[in-house]
């Protein structure tokens, strides 16, 4: 495929198009996956919580794929913070996916209030030393947090995976992001299909391109540099959603989507966020 890497802090080249499995039970997990690799994804997004590492650890096997053709996600549930239980967790997802090492592991939320992202960081350095996570890296992170990661620990997050899309654009984190070599991963980059894709403004757009307001969104986390993981189980959005190679968004059509971040999120505050 066509999918663009690019090179994390740490030298690990990641595709910078894969595919969420977010909301898909395990066993259309499989399907989805196995769509998806065939259309040409080559990156997966999954997490424990998802409860689909197993299927989509099957889809994975069964595509004779080469391992290291491919580069997997997973993520450390926020209940098993804490040094010895990321440790354990991280065994467990491990081997649910069936693979002996992942491409990247992320602390899920950073739950500000329970206070265990340091503890549970230094779990996952030694996970990474011993080649079991190629990459190693955060998810809905503000700066402060990372702020603390970086004073308290030895190994830098390669990533940041944070709610992003036009209508929650994240430019001073982005910002913050680039000035620390953090990549910026979008999750719900379509906005979750809900509202943003009917805007009246990304119609204009995608019929002067003959495109979906799908890819046009896509085109424009592309365009920004994020690294983006859109999710569908229909076998023909899962296609349309890597096809996003084959046109450019001009300046106007850039401006207008910048215009439209309203600060609409619709995930929770990572800052208050504390579920266990
Ligand atoms: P998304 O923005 O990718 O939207 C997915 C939804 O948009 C689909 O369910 C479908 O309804 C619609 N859609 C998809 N393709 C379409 C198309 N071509 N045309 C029209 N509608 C289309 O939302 P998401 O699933 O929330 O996010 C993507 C991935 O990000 C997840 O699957 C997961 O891997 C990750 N994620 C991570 C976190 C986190 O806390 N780290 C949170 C949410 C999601």
């Amino acid at each position: 495929s066509q999918v663009p890497f690019i090179t994390l802090s740490n030298g690990v080249r990641m595709p910078q198009l894969g595919f969420g499995v977010w909301q898909v039970p395990d066993d259309e997990a499989a399907v989805a996956v196995s769509t998806a690799l065939e259309a040409g994804y080559r990156s997966i997004d999954t997490a424990a919580i998802y409860g689909n590492e197993e299927g989509t650890g099957r889809a994975i096997a069964e595509s004779g794929i080469a391992r290291d053709e491919l580069f997997v996600t997973t993520k450390l549930w926020n209940a098993d913070q804490g040094y010895d239980s990321t440790l354990r967790a991280f065994d467990a997802s491990l081997s649910k996916l069936g693979l002996d090492h992942v491409d990247l592991y992320l602390i899920h939320w950073p739950l500000p209030a329970v206070d265990k992202y340091v503890d549970s960081w230094k779990a996952i350095e030694k996970i990474h030393a011993e080649g079991r996570a190629r990459a190693i890296g955060l998810s809905n992170f503000h700066p402060s947090h990372i702020q603390r990661l970086l004073s308290e620990t030895e190994v830098a997050p390669v990533i940041d995976q944070v709610e992003l899309h036009p209508q929650l654009q994240q430019s001073e984190l982005r910002a913050f992001n680039a000035r620390h070599n953090i990549a910026t991963e979008a999750w719900s980059p379509l906005g979750q299909g809900k509202g943003l894709l009917e805007d009246a403004r990304l119609a204009a757009i995608a019929e002067k391109h003959g495109k979906s307001p799908a890819q046009v969104v896509l085109r424009w986390h592309l365009d920004l540099g994020n690294v983006v993981i859109p999710k569908s189980v229909t076998p023909s959005r899962i296609q349309e959603n890597i096809d996003v190679f084959d046109f450019e968004l001009d300046a106007q059509d850039l401006a207008a989507i910048n215009g439209m971040d309203s600060g609409n999120r619709l995930g929770p505050d990572p800052e208050t966020f504390n579920l266990v």
